[in-house]
């Protein structure tokens, strides 16, 4: 029994400081002081089995993992400072984690039946026209023609990333309302990869993050467009665009080329200048913004970066989002988030997966409804739409 404590104590540990996390941010997590921590760690002090799987959830590891004589891989990989990271975001870690732990166990129900083969990607296009010379010393332009093209998209229209994903093989897409220090989570899971968009963000917003975690998905720590990993591995993306270390820089430049294509970007502007003297003024701006589907914050992001604008009238255009675009007419709904019962929700493999097995008699009926809540759809389970009540169309 005391092996078997300073086993689970070294473990947890060992994956506390991998994960770069603290004591604090354990007993936060745990809801228990941080001197209850100190003690299981040194093996002193015995969990119980609810903290014992709340553990394993969040280190994306299995409780036996947790009990085992050597140390399991810790999952978690951040891309926010340490300090960053509050105990309530662990929550949200475990979440999205207890996911990726289902779509595993789920996957191993099916073990024998043929998984669609992992992406293989072409190798490195040049670019071509004159506008994109402009941009042929950036990786990131030529990545995101790539993944354009991968999705089914042209090379300059406006798109919408949320609904081309579900072209994406075995992926799943989470919504969940996470803190305002975060914006979303990608998760490479043996092929089967998981991506989460902090709900509470503007619809823009999380656009813009929904194309971040494409690079994690396609580009980072990985053979160029596959998504296939050995291991699990997790992502956890900060909010403020343009900010971080150079992997997440890389995201959101790669982010705001496969949103707004250069060779239309520029195309708009040189229309815009050539029709006004004053040059960029706040109706283009929203017009901009409208076009592409993206935040306030990413476009001032972008025409600060091709320094169509100054650091001041950008300063400027960061104010009264909302009634710039009302006043001049337009629809506000890229300015908010989901409603509110849209904002914890999962699309896409995690619920066909659910289905088939269910289908199959892998599962019971029981199991099925449980991974569902899990993954917030309990309008599957108990059937929120009323009967007739579809629209026709
Ligand atoms: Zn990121």
């Amino acid at each position: 029994m005391e092996d078997l404590l300073k086993r689970i104590g070294a473990n947890v540990k060992a994956l506390r400081d991998r994960s770069d996390l603290n004591q604090d941010h354990l007993a936060t997590y745990l809801n228990v002081g941080q001197s209850f921590i100190s003690k299981i760690e040194s093996g002193e002090r015995a969990l119980t089995s609810d903290m014992l799987d709340k553990l394993s959830v969040l280190f994306g590891v299995t409780p036996e993992d947790l009990m085992s004589e050597s140390t399991p891989e810790s999952t978690i990989s951040h891309s926010l400072r340490a300090r960053e990271i509050h105990g309530e975001d662990l929550e949200t870690i475990s979440a999205i984690n207890r996911i990726a732990l289902n779509l595993d166990f789920m996957t191993t129900l099916l073990q024998g039946q043929v998984v669609p083969s992992t992406l293989k990607g072409s190798e490195g296009e040049k670019p071509r026209s004159a506008t994109e010379v402009r941009y042929s010393g950036t990786e990131m332009y030529v990545r995101a023609r790539q993944v354009r093209k991968r999705l089914g998209a042209d090379e300059a229209s406006p798109i919408d990333v949320f609904s081309l994903a579900h072209s994406i093989p075995n992926l799943t897409l989470v919504f969940y309302p996470m803190s305002e220090r975060l914006s979303g989570m990608c998760i490479k899971n043996h092929g089967k990869p998981i991506i989460a968009i902090n709900s509470t963000m503007s619809l823009g917003r999380q656009r813009f993050s929904m194309a971040h975690e494409l690079y994690h998905l396609y580009y980072d720590e990985g053979h160029p467009l596959t998504y296939y990993t050995e291991k699990r591995q997790l992502t956890i993306c900060a909010r403020t665009i343009g900010a971080g270390n150079d992997v997440e820089k890389a995201a959101d430049q790669f982010a705001s080329f496969l949103l707004m294509p250069p060779v239309a970007l520029s195309g708009l502007i040189e229309t815009i200048e050539s029709r006004s003297e004053s040059g960029l003024d706040i109706q283009h701006v929203v017009w901009l913004e409208q076009f592409f589907g993206v935040s306030r914050q990413a476009l001032l992001y972008r025409l600060a970066y091709d320094r169509v604008l100054t650091t001041e009238q950008t300063e400027r255009f960061k104010q009264n989002v909302i009634r710039s675009a009302s006043q001049l007419g337009y629809d506000d709904s890229l300015y908010k988030p989901l409603p509110e019962e849209k904002q914890k929700k999962t699309y896409g493999y995690y619920v066909q997966l659910a289905e088939e097995l269910l289908e199959k008699g892998l599962i019971s009926l029981g199991k099925y409804e449980q991974l569902l809540l899990e993954s917030f759809r309990p309008d599957i389970v108990y059937g929120e739409e009323v009967e007739g009540s579809e629209l026709r169309d």
